[in-house]
Protein backbone atom coordinates (compact mmCIF):
# COMPACT_ATOMS: atom_id res chain seq x y z
CA UNK A 1 0.00 0.00 0.00
CA UNK A 2 1.15 3.17 -0.72
CA UNK A 3 1.70 6.27 1.78
CA UNK A 4 0.08 9.77 1.40
CA UNK A 5 3.41 12.68 1.46
CA UNK A 6 3.02 12.94 5.08
CA UNK A 7 2.92 9.31 6.13
CA UNK A 8 6.28 9.10 3.75
CA UNK A 9 8.00 12.10 4.68
CA UNK A 10 7.44 10.87 8.72
CA UNK A 11 8.54 6.93 7.27
CA UNK A 12 11.62 9.35 5.70
CA UNK A 13 12.93 10.42 9.13
CA UNK A 14 12.13 7.33 10.81
CA UNK A 15 14.06 4.99 8.64
CA UNK A 16 16.10 7.32 6.57
CA UNK A 17 17.31 6.57 2.82
CA UNK A 18 20.02 4.58 0.98
CA UNK A 19 21.69 6.71 -1.77
CA UNK A 20 22.96 4.17 -4.28
CA UNK A 21 26.83 4.87 -5.41
CA UNK A 22 26.03 5.40 -8.51
CA UNK A 23 22.84 7.84 -8.17
CA UNK A 24 24.12 10.94 -9.34
CA UNK A 25 23.71 13.97 -7.36
CA UNK A 26 25.35 16.87 -9.42
CA UNK A 27 23.81 19.74 -8.86
CA UNK A 28 21.06 19.39 -6.11
CA UNK A 29 21.22 21.14 -3.20
CA UNK A 30 24.28 19.55 -1.31
CA UNK A 31 24.17 17.89 2.72
CA UNK A 32 24.93 21.18 4.71
CA UNK A 33 25.72 20.40 8.76
CA UNK A 34 25.45 23.17 10.54
CA UNK A 35 23.60 24.82 13.45
CA UNK A 36 22.05 21.53 15.71
CA UNK A 37 22.85 18.94 12.82
CA UNK A 38 19.19 18.51 12.04
CA UNK A 39 19.66 19.72 8.14
CA UNK A 40 22.21 16.65 7.23
CA UNK A 41 20.56 14.98 5.25
CA UNK A 42 19.04 15.10 1.53
CA UNK A 43 16.40 17.91 0.74
CA UNK A 44 13.55 16.28 -0.71
CA UNK A 45 10.28 17.17 -2.05
CA UNK A 46 7.04 15.16 -1.92
CA UNK A 47 4.41 16.12 -4.38
CA UNK A 48 1.58 15.70 -2.12
CA UNK A 49 -1.72 15.48 -5.24
CA UNK A 50 -3.77 16.69 -2.75
CA UNK A 51 -5.95 19.73 -2.07
CA UNK A 52 -4.62 20.62 1.14
CA UNK A 53 -1.05 21.55 -0.25
CA UNK A 54 1.22 20.95 -3.42
CA UNK A 55 4.29 19.53 -1.64
CA UNK A 56 6.01 18.44 1.41
CA UNK A 57 9.82 19.28 2.23
CA UNK A 58 11.80 16.87 3.71
CA UNK A 59 15.46 16.86 5.49
CA UNK A 60 15.96 12.71 4.96
CA UNK A 61 18.62 10.74 7.50
CA UNK A 62 21.03 9.36 5.11
CA UNK A 63 24.26 9.69 6.88
CA UNK A 64 22.97 8.30 10.04
CA UNK A 65 24.11 4.34 10.37
CA UNK A 66 20.23 3.24 10.42
CA UNK A 67 19.78 4.94 7.13
CA UNK A 68 21.92 1.84 5.96
CA UNK A 69 19.43 -0.55 6.66
CA UNK A 70 16.63 1.86 5.47
CA UNK A 71 14.19 0.05 3.03
CA UNK A 72 13.61 3.30 0.80
CA UNK A 73 16.06 3.95 -2.07
CA UNK A 74 16.71 6.52 -4.33
CA UNK A 75 16.42 5.80 -7.90
CA UNK A 76 16.47 7.77 -11.03
CA UNK A 77 18.39 11.27 -12.21
CA UNK A 78 21.06 12.10 -14.73
CA UNK A 79 18.45 14.08 -16.95
CA UNK A 80 15.34 11.84 -15.75
CA UNK A 81 13.73 12.95 -12.69
CA UNK A 82 14.55 11.09 -9.54
CA UNK A 83 11.91 9.00 -7.39
CA UNK A 84 11.98 6.61 -4.06
CA UNK A 85 11.59 3.24 -4.53
CA UNK A 86 10.06 1.28 -1.24
CA UNK A 87 11.85 -1.86 -1.70
CA UNK A 88 9.03 -3.72 0.94
CA UNK A 89 6.42 -3.07 -0.99
CA UNK A 90 7.81 -1.68 -4.56
CA UNK A 91 6.14 1.56 -4.63
CA UNK A 92 7.77 4.09 -6.26
CA UNK A 93 7.58 7.61 -4.93
CA UNK A 94 8.10 10.18 -7.81
CA UNK A 95 10.13 13.01 -6.12
CA UNK A 96 11.97 16.25 -6.65
CA UNK A 97 15.40 17.33 -5.19
CA UNK A 98 16.13 20.27 -5.32
CA UNK A 99 19.19 22.44 -6.81
CA UNK A 100 21.84 24.04 -4.97
CA UNK A 101 21.33 27.80 -5.46
CA UNK A 102 24.26 30.00 -7.31
CA UNK A 103 24.71 32.26 -4.10
CA UNK A 104 25.68 28.91 -1.73
CA UNK A 105 29.58 29.34 -3.22
CA UNK A 106 29.90 33.34 -3.80
CA UNK A 107 30.84 35.06 -1.26
CA UNK A 108 29.97 38.21 0.95
CA UNK A 109 32.36 41.58 0.60
CA UNK A 110 33.97 39.80 4.01
CA UNK A 111 35.01 37.15 1.50
CA UNK A 112 33.08 34.77 3.57
CA UNK A 113 30.90 31.99 1.19
CA UNK A 114 27.55 32.41 1.78
CA UNK A 115 26.42 29.16 2.74
CA UNK A 116 28.99 29.65 5.50
CA UNK A 117 26.63 32.11 6.80
CA UNK A 118 23.33 30.44 6.25
CA UNK A 119 21.48 27.83 4.39
CA UNK A 120 18.04 26.80 3.06
CA UNK A 121 16.32 23.84 5.44
CA UNK A 122 13.52 23.73 2.80
CA UNK A 123 12.24 27.06 1.69
CA UNK A 124 13.16 29.14 4.68
CA UNK A 125 17.18 30.64 5.02
CA UNK A 126 18.28 29.48 8.79
CA UNK A 127 21.62 31.39 10.35
CA UNK A 128 22.83 30.34 13.83
CA UNK A 129 23.64 34.05 14.81
CA UNK A 130 25.58 33.63 18.01
CA UNK A 131 28.70 32.47 19.17
CA UNK A 132 28.86 28.44 20.33
CA UNK A 133 25.88 28.33 22.48
CA UNK A 134 27.23 28.64 26.34
CA UNK A 135 26.52 25.17 27.13
CA UNK A 136 29.39 23.77 25.45
CA UNK A 137 31.89 25.70 26.85
CA UNK A 138 31.11 24.19 30.93
CA UNK A 139 33.21 21.66 32.10
CA UNK A 140 32.11 19.36 31.81
CA UNK A 141 29.88 20.73 29.39
CA UNK A 142 25.76 20.91 29.49
CA UNK A 143 25.11 20.56 25.65
CA UNK A 144 22.16 18.66 24.75
CA UNK A 145 22.59 15.10 23.87
CA UNK A 146 21.09 15.49 20.43
CA UNK A 147 22.95 18.51 19.50
CA UNK A 148 26.37 19.11 17.18
CA UNK A 149 26.38 22.58 17.53
CA UNK A 150 29.50 22.87 19.39
CA UNK A 151 30.97 21.28 16.47
CA UNK A 152 29.60 23.05 13.58
CA UNK A 153 29.85 26.12 14.05
CA UNK A 154 33.60 27.36 13.25
CA UNK A 155 33.84 24.18 11.44
CA UNK A 156 30.77 23.64 9.33
CA UNK A 157 30.36 27.75 9.36
CA UNK A 158 31.55 30.87 10.77
CA UNK A 159 32.02 31.29 14.41
CA UNK A 160 31.31 35.01 13.86
CA UNK A 161 28.71 36.37 11.10
CA UNK A 162 28.39 39.92 10.92
CA UNK A 163 26.10 42.43 10.11
CA UNK A 164 27.29 42.88 6.58
CA UNK A 165 27.18 38.80 6.05
CA UNK A 166 24.00 38.43 7.20
CA UNK A 167 22.34 41.69 5.19
CA UNK A 168 24.03 39.99 1.87
CA UNK A 169 23.22 36.48 2.12
CA UNK A 170 19.52 37.04 3.31
CA UNK A 171 19.38 39.42 0.02
CA UNK A 172 20.81 36.77 -2.15
CA UNK A 173 18.42 33.91 -0.64
CA UNK A 174 15.66 36.28 -1.17
CA UNK A 175 16.00 37.24 -4.57
CA UNK A 176 17.63 34.16 -5.87
CA UNK A 177 15.61 31.53 -4.01
CA UNK A 178 12.54 33.15 -3.26
CA UNK A 179 12.87 32.67 0.63
CA UNK A 180 10.59 34.91 2.59
CA UNK A 181 11.65 33.65 5.89
CA UNK A 182 14.79 33.67 7.82
CA UNK A 183 15.45 31.80 10.61
CA UNK A 184 17.92 33.18 13.37
CA UNK A 185 19.03 30.69 16.47
CA UNK A 186 21.83 30.96 18.90
CA UNK A 187 21.09 28.65 21.75
CA UNK A 188 21.97 29.95 25.39
CA UNK A 189 23.92 32.73 25.01
CA UNK A 190 23.15 33.89 29.20
CA UNK A 191 21.62 37.55 29.61
CA UNK A 192 22.80 38.16 26.19
CA UNK A 193 21.14 36.82 23.13
CA UNK A 194 18.32 38.99 22.63
CA UNK A 195 20.63 42.23 23.02
CA UNK A 196 22.77 40.29 20.30
CA UNK A 197 20.09 39.67 18.00
CA UNK A 198 18.05 43.15 18.09
CA UNK A 199 20.39 44.61 15.84
CA UNK A 200 20.22 41.92 13.19
CA UNK A 201 16.41 41.60 13.35
CA UNK A 202 16.08 45.26 12.75
CA UNK A 203 18.11 45.74 9.98
CA UNK A 204 16.62 42.69 8.29
CA UNK A 205 13.05 44.54 8.68
CA UNK A 206 14.38 47.84 7.81
CA UNK A 207 17.22 47.01 4.33
CA UNK A 208 15.74 43.38 3.32
CA UNK A 209 12.30 42.98 3.77
CA UNK A 210 12.23 39.26 5.29
CA UNK A 211 10.04 37.30 7.77
CA UNK A 212 12.20 36.97 10.91
CA UNK A 213 12.02 34.00 13.27
CA UNK A 214 14.07 34.37 16.77
CA UNK A 215 15.04 30.91 18.71
CA UNK A 216 17.08 31.65 21.78
CA UNK A 217 16.96 29.76 25.44
CA UNK A 218 14.70 32.18 27.38
CA UNK A 219 15.92 34.90 29.16
CA UNK A 220 14.39 35.56 32.71
CA UNK A 221 13.79 39.50 32.09
CA UNK A 222 10.36 38.68 29.32
CA UNK A 223 10.36 42.53 28.81
CA UNK A 224 13.43 41.82 26.13
CA UNK A 225 10.49 39.72 24.00
CA UNK A 226 8.81 43.60 23.76
CA UNK A 227 12.00 44.57 22.76
CA UNK A 228 11.78 41.87 20.02
CA UNK A 229 8.50 42.26 19.02
CA UNK A 230 9.05 45.87 19.05
CA UNK A 231 12.09 45.16 16.47
CA UNK A 232 9.60 43.64 14.29
CA UNK A 233 9.92 40.30 14.93
CA UNK A 234 7.20 38.27 13.37
CA UNK A 235 8.26 34.11 15.37
CA UNK A 236 9.43 33.48 18.00
CA UNK A 237 10.25 29.84 18.91
CA UNK A 238 11.43 28.07 22.49
CA UNK A 239 13.09 24.56 22.36
CA UNK A 240 11.07 22.92 25.21
CA UNK A 241 12.58 19.87 23.98
CA UNK A 242 10.69 17.13 26.11
CA UNK A 243 7.87 17.33 28.88
CA UNK A 244 9.40 14.34 30.93
CA UNK A 245 10.82 16.27 33.94
CA UNK A 246 13.18 13.31 33.80
CA UNK A 247 14.39 13.16 30.35
CA UNK A 248 14.22 16.79 30.13
CA UNK A 249 17.37 16.47 33.07
CA UNK A 250 19.21 13.45 31.38
CA UNK A 251 19.23 15.01 27.84
CA UNK A 252 19.35 18.23 28.46
CA UNK A 253 21.53 18.87 31.40
CA UNK A 254 22.14 22.41 30.95
CA UNK A 255 19.00 23.52 30.17
CA UNK A 256 17.69 21.86 33.71
CA UNK A 257 20.12 23.47 35.44
CA UNK A 258 20.43 27.30 34.32
CA UNK A 259 16.51 27.18 33.11
CA UNK A 260 14.20 24.36 34.05
CA UNK A 261 11.12 23.05 31.84
CA UNK A 262 9.12 25.95 33.58
CA UNK A 263 11.00 28.65 32.61
CA UNK A 264 10.28 27.73 28.98
CA UNK A 265 6.15 27.64 29.19
CA UNK A 266 6.39 31.21 30.96
CA UNK A 267 8.14 32.85 27.85
CA UNK A 268 6.07 30.75 25.10
CA UNK A 269 2.83 32.05 27.37
CA UNK A 270 4.26 35.58 27.49
CA UNK A 271 5.08 35.76 23.85
CA UNK A 272 1.74 34.20 22.55
CA UNK A 273 -0.28 36.98 24.29
CA UNK A 274 1.74 39.50 22.65
CA UNK A 275 2.43 38.04 19.13
CA UNK A 276 -0.64 37.53 16.70
CA UNK A 277 -1.70 33.90 17.02
CA UNK A 278 0.55 31.07 14.51
CA UNK A 279 3.35 33.44 15.79
CA UNK A 280 5.05 31.64 18.52
CA UNK A 281 6.03 27.93 18.67
CA UNK A 282 7.14 25.26 21.01
CA UNK A 283 9.75 23.18 20.07
CA UNK A 284 9.87 19.60 21.44
CA UNK A 285 11.33 16.19 20.19
CA UNK A 286 9.16 13.13 19.49
CA UNK A 287 10.38 9.66 19.99
CA UNK A 288 12.79 9.93 23.07
CA UNK A 289 10.41 10.20 25.56
CA UNK A 290 7.35 8.19 26.28
CA UNK A 291 4.95 9.44 23.92
CA UNK A 292 1.85 10.26 26.11
CA UNK A 293 4.02 12.83 27.45
CA UNK A 294 4.68 14.19 24.15
CA UNK A 295 1.10 14.46 22.98
CA UNK A 296 0.77 15.97 26.45
CA UNK A 297 3.44 18.71 25.36
CA UNK A 298 1.65 19.11 22.32
CA UNK A 299 -1.67 19.79 23.97
CA UNK A 300 -0.03 21.95 26.68
CA UNK A 301 1.64 24.27 24.01
CA UNK A 302 -1.42 24.89 21.89
CA UNK A 303 -3.71 25.34 25.00
CA UNK A 304 -1.05 28.39 25.79
CA UNK A 305 -1.54 29.87 22.18
CA UNK A 306 1.22 28.50 20.27
CA UNK A 307 1.87 26.14 17.96
CA UNK A 308 4.05 22.42 18.42
CA UNK A 309 7.04 21.94 16.10
CA UNK A 310 7.59 18.45 16.65
CA UNK A 311 11.27 17.17 15.64
CA UNK A 312 11.41 13.46 14.93
CA UNK A 313 14.59 12.07 16.71
CA UNK A 314 17.06 12.08 14.81
CA UNK A 315 20.39 10.34 16.45
CA UNK A 316 22.62 12.76 14.37
CA UNK A 317 26.19 11.41 13.91
CA UNK A 318 29.00 13.01 16.39
CA UNK A 319 25.98 13.68 18.61
CA UNK A 320 26.08 11.97 22.14
CA UNK A 321 23.01 10.08 21.27
CA UNK A 322 24.20 8.69 17.70
CA UNK A 323 24.26 5.13 18.89
CA UNK A 324 20.06 5.55 19.62
CA UNK A 325 17.55 4.14 17.73
CA UNK A 326 15.73 6.18 15.53
CA UNK A 327 11.63 6.14 16.33
CA UNK A 328 8.96 3.58 15.54
CA UNK A 329 7.05 4.91 12.50
CA UNK A 330 3.33 4.36 14.04
CA UNK A 331 4.58 6.27 17.44
CA UNK A 332 5.58 9.22 15.20
CA UNK A 333 1.92 8.82 12.72
CA UNK A 334 -0.09 9.01 16.47
CA UNK A 335 2.08 11.86 16.93
CA UNK A 336 1.30 14.03 14.36
CA UNK A 337 -2.19 13.40 13.70
CA UNK A 338 -2.48 14.72 17.77
CA UNK A 339 -0.69 18.10 16.48
CA UNK A 340 -2.83 18.27 13.70
CA UNK A 341 -5.93 17.80 16.67
CA UNK A 342 -4.66 19.71 19.11
CA UNK A 343 -3.80 22.94 16.71
CA UNK A 344 -7.34 22.31 15.23
CA UNK A 345 -9.23 22.15 18.91
CA UNK A 346 -7.20 25.64 19.47
CA UNK A 347 -8.21 27.14 16.49
CA UNK A 348 -3.87 27.78 15.65
CA UNK A 349 -4.16 28.54 11.98
CA UNK A 350 -1.10 26.87 10.96
CA UNK A 351 0.19 27.03 7.75
CA UNK A 352 -0.83 30.97 6.78
CA UNK A 353 2.66 32.11 6.35
CA UNK A 354 3.56 32.38 2.75
CA UNK A 355 6.14 30.04 1.44
CA UNK A 356 7.44 28.42 4.23
CA UNK A 357 8.46 24.74 4.12
CA UNK A 358 10.60 23.33 6.94
CA UNK A 359 12.18 20.53 6.01
CA UNK A 360 13.83 19.36 9.35
CA UNK A 361 10.35 18.99 10.91
CA UNK A 362 7.33 17.65 10.12
CA UNK A 363 5.32 21.00 9.21
CA UNK A 364 2.26 21.46 11.09
CA UNK A 365 -0.11 21.79 8.02
CA UNK A 366 1.62 18.68 6.81
CA UNK A 367 0.05 16.82 9.12
CA UNK A 368 -3.10 17.78 7.61
CA UNK A 369 -2.86 14.49 5.03
CA UNK A 370 -3.29 12.70 8.00
CA UNK A 371 -6.69 13.67 9.35
CA UNK A 372 -10.04 11.84 9.34
CA UNK A 373 -12.17 13.68 7.24
CA UNK A 374 -14.72 14.40 9.97
CA UNK A 375 -16.85 17.51 10.00
CA UNK A 376 -14.86 19.21 12.65
CA UNK A 377 -11.46 18.71 9.74
CA UNK A 378 -13.59 20.62 7.24
CA UNK A 379 -14.89 23.55 9.80
CA UNK A 380 -11.03 23.90 10.57
CA UNK A 381 -9.82 23.96 7.22
CA UNK A 382 -11.92 26.41 5.85
CA UNK A 383 -11.19 28.43 9.18
CA UNK A 384 -7.49 27.55 7.93
CA UNK A 385 -8.46 29.09 4.40
CA UNK A 386 -10.23 32.35 5.65
CA UNK A 387 -6.67 32.52 8.05
CA UNK A 388 -5.04 32.37 4.33
CA UNK A 389 -6.84 34.95 2.98
CA UNK A 390 -6.89 37.30 6.05
CA UNK A 391 -3.41 37.42 6.12
CA UNK A 392 -2.46 37.42 2.88
CA UNK A 393 -2.15 42.02 3.10
CA UNK A 394 -0.66 41.61 6.28
CA UNK A 395 2.43 39.15 5.13
CA UNK A 396 3.14 41.72 2.60
CA UNK A 397 3.18 44.86 4.62
CA UNK A 398 5.33 42.49 6.50
CA UNK A 399 7.82 41.50 3.39
CA UNK A 400 7.96 45.23 2.74
CA UNK A 401 11.38 46.45 3.59
CA UNK A 402 10.40 49.33 6.46
CA UNK A 403 12.95 51.73 4.80
CA UNK A 404 11.21 51.93 1.47
CA UNK A 405 8.06 51.84 3.06
CA UNK A 406 9.17 55.02 4.65
CA UNK A 407 10.09 56.53 2.00
CA UNK A 408 7.23 55.75 0.16
CA UNK A 409 5.02 57.54 3.41
S1 LIG B 1 20.62 24.90 23.84
FE1 LIG B 1 20.99 22.71 23.52
S2 LIG B 1 20.15 22.32 21.44
FE2 LIG B 1 20.41 24.53 21.63
S3 LIG B 1 22.43 24.94 20.76
FE3 LIG B 1 22.70 24.70 23.01
S4 LIG B 1 23.22 22.55 23.27
FE4 LIG B 1 22.35 22.75 21.22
Amino acid sequence: MSLNACELEIDLFCRGLRIPDEISLAGVRGISRTRAGLGSGLEVVLPTGSWLKDEVWVNVPVVEKFAAASPYRLAGGQGGGYSIVDERTSSVYPIRLPREPAWYSRHTTREIPMNRIGVLQGTYLGIYLSLVCAFWSYDPPLNCQFCTTGQNVGANEETEKALSDVVETCRAARDESGVTFVHFNGGFQGSRGIEFTLPYVRTIKDDVGLLVGVQLAPERDFRRYDQLIAAGVDHLSFCLEFLDPDCFARICPGKARVHGQQLFLDAIEYAAKRMPRGAVSGEIIAGVEPIEKTLEAIDLITSLGAFPTVCIFRPTVGSDMEDWPPPAYEDMRRVMTHLYDACRRHWIPIGAAPNIEVSIVVNPDDTALLAERTLGFYTYEAFRQAARIAAKPIFARRLRPRSSARRIA
